[in-house]
């Protein structure tokens, strides 16, 4: 199969890598001499241009949010095929996602909204967990594709319903995070030993992704590598919130994890990790981390 790949960032660049086991892969990057390395280095084939991604069976996004998606299907748009599946892995918007479908359809192109979730290191060992919207055949057809990148691949529902559950699952994430880093604050500045603190919370209710893995790192080792843009989650957290105005659904913890991760996003600059969130705990609480 070919496929075009667009967008080799943190994530698109072990996917795509992925992909050329078993596809003709033609990548495209907006910065050229990524793409460039990938095709030197894992036997893709470099696009001369944009329009070059338009001519496959699928063709696959990668890109920050939904606005560039878009910048990218009215550039491609002329040279698109029938009969193609687009499939966006990008942590997007439903609401544009649907739009974006509508105008493909028009050209005979399928779409399918598939963003992911378990990290850089689950793109580069292919064990990403990968949430699909669309049709029962589109996700039939985008499954035998992604397997290649992830471990579980979960049919959602309709067109867009794969973009809704990530940003609602990112935003039970950055609530988990926050609140955790509030009370392992608490407890250092109350007395007690941050690792006896995590101890406890391990082995009891509070428990999480964020006690366990997330915040020993950096609030212990004192290591804060760059994992996941605080820019793109709070891009996350703010479609869920969109997403809830629109259902007129009452969700205050979601207002007020939007409104954090938006202070700290401003606080801490757009190359920030997320889980440096915790430094803003901190910060609002005179402690150090
Ligand atoms: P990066 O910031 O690492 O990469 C972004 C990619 O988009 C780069 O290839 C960049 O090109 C390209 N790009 C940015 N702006 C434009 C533009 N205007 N036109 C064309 N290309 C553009 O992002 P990630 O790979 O980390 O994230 C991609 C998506 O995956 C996001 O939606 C994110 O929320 C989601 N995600 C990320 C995870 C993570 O842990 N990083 C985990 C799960 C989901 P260039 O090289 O030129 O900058």
């Amino acid at each position: 199969m070919r496929i075009g790949f667009i967008g080799l960032g943190a994530m698109g660049y072990p996917m795509a890598r992925h992909l050329a086991k078993e596809h003709e892969v033609i990548v495209w990057n907006r910065t050229r001499e990524k793409a460039e390395k990938h095709s030197r280095d894992h036997k893709t084939k470099l696009a001369g241009d944009l329009a070059d991604t338009a001519a496959a069976d699928v063709i696959i996004t990668m890109l920050p949010t939904s606005r560039e998606v878009d910048e990218i299907v009215d550039k491609l748009m002329p040279g698109v095929r029938r009969g193609t599946l687009w499939i966006d892995a990008t942590s997007g918007d439903p609401n544009v996602s649907r739009r974006t479908a509508e105008r493909l359809a028009a050209k005979g192109v399928a779409f399918a909204d598939a963003p992911v979730t378990g990290a850089v290191v689950g793109a580069e060992n292919a064990t990403l967990t990968i949430m699909i919207g669309g049709s029962p055949e589109d996700f039939e057809r985008a499954r035998d594709v992604l397997r290649l990148c992830g471990k579980t691949i979960i049919h959602v529902g309709a067109i867009g319903s794969g973009h809704a559950i990530k940003v609602l699952t990112n935003s039970i994430m950055g609530a988990t995070v926050w609140i955790t880093a509030e009370c392992l604050l608490l407890a250092k500045q109350l007395g007690i030993d941050l690792k006896t603190a995590l101890a406890v919370t391990n082995a009891g209710s509070g428990r999480s992704n964020a006690s366990e893995n997330l915040l020993p790192m950096r609030l212990v080792d004192r290591k804060w590598p760059l994992v996941f843009k605080l820019a793109h989650h709070d891009k996350d957290i703010r479609i869920a919130m969109s997403l809830a105005h629109q259902q007129h659904a009452s969700t205050p913890l979601l207002a007020l994890t939007s409104q954090l991760f938006t202070a700290s996003l401003h606080e801490l600059g757009d190359q920030a990790d997320y889980i440096e969130v915790a430094k803003i705990v901190a910060r609002m609480n005179g402690t150090e981390w």
